[in-house]
């Protein structure tokens, strides 16, 4: 009995597992060509200076529209698109339009505005990265102090050197470089001094504990001072209570994006929500 209960648990697992391997399979057989359908569109999400309380920039989010399932969430494509390489050419879609329609609203507001646009370990890899990001600014006619790049400590980690040295690169055009995530990885401030970052995202975790409770605020704290001292600028993510708000702007965060302060929105409705002022 035991044995048949092993084997039928077993069974189960199989079919589990086949399953989702054959919609991870689906998935990816429709992402190839979505790119070329236009199914991909951007929406942005809003990030609000906690002195002024103004919008002062917005990060790209990717949002796919599957012909048959309808929506499907970055977190369930995104890593597919890593591991078959297609993040590259997507990725540089994103870039591409993400500058376009920043200098646009740019222009039309008549005030600096930063976009944030995410770049994946793929991405960074590619010889000619520094490059592409120089022909799309030029291209696009965005200033680039206007573009910020979002990289997880993940990737950095990768080839440590080479990644130092180009960053370095991209800083020297002028783009801002942030550390996307801070927080869910292994590194700390000291590791992150090798590099030239200029802005630290604290993911929702670092300030949110599992919980529910906030963080010890003498640790948030000082954690934003170390930052500070680092010339880096403190930005925290996933904002849903004003309770949170009230904590992060007395731990002199400088920024904070999330559901309380604006929700990821299409490009005509943050348009409309940056004329408003
Ligand atoms: P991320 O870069 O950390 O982006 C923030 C995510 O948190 C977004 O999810 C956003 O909608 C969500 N979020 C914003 N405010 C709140 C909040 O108050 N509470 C909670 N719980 N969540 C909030 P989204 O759009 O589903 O994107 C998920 C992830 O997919 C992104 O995380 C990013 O890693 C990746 N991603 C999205 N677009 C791109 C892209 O164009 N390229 C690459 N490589 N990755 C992307
Ligand atoms: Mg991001
Ligand atoms: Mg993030
Ligand atoms: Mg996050």
């Amino acid at each position: 009995r035991a044995k048949n209960a092993g084997r039928n648990r077993y069974r189960f697992f199989e079919a589990a597992m086949t399953q989702a391997a054959q919609a991870r399979m689906a998935l990816e057989v429709s992402l190839r060509p979505a790119l070329a359908r236009q199914e991909f569109e951007l929406h942005y999400q809003p990030r609000i200076d906690l002195d002024g309380m103004t919008v002062v920039g917005f990060e790209a989010l990717i949002r796919w529209q599957h012909p048959q399932l309808g929506r499907v969430p970055p977190g369930e494509f995104i890593g597919i698109a890593e591991e078959t390489g297609l993040i590259v050419a997507i990725g540089g879609w994103v870039l591409r339009e993400a500058c376009l329609q920043t200098r646009r609203l740019v222009e039309e507001l008549g005030r600096p505005l930063r976009v944030s646009v995410n770049v994946s370990a793929r991405q960074l890899a590619q010889p000619g990265f520094v490059g592409e990001v120089r022909t799309v600014l030029e291209s696009s006619g965005l200033a680039p102090h206007c573009l910020e790049l979002e990289v997880t400590e993940s990737a950095l980690i990768e080839d440590m050197e080479r990644t130092a040295a180009m960053l370095g690169e991209l800083q020297g055009l002028g783009v801002k470089l942030a550390v996307d995530d801070f927080g869910t990885g292994y590194s700390g401030l000291a590791y992150l001094r090798r590099f030239p970052i200029d802005v630290l995202k604290l993911d929702r975790s670092f300030v949110m504990q599992e919980d529910g409770r906030i963080s010890a605020f003498d640790f948030i704290k000082a954690f934003v001072d170390m930052a500070h001292a680092l010339r880096m600028q403190v930005v925290a993510e996933g904002v849903e209570t004003a309770e949170v708000l009230d904590f992060l702007r007395a731990a002199s965060c400088d920024e904070a994006q999330g559901y309380l302060l604006a929700r990821p929105i299409p490009l005509d409705a943050l348009g409309a929500l940056l004329r408003a002022g």
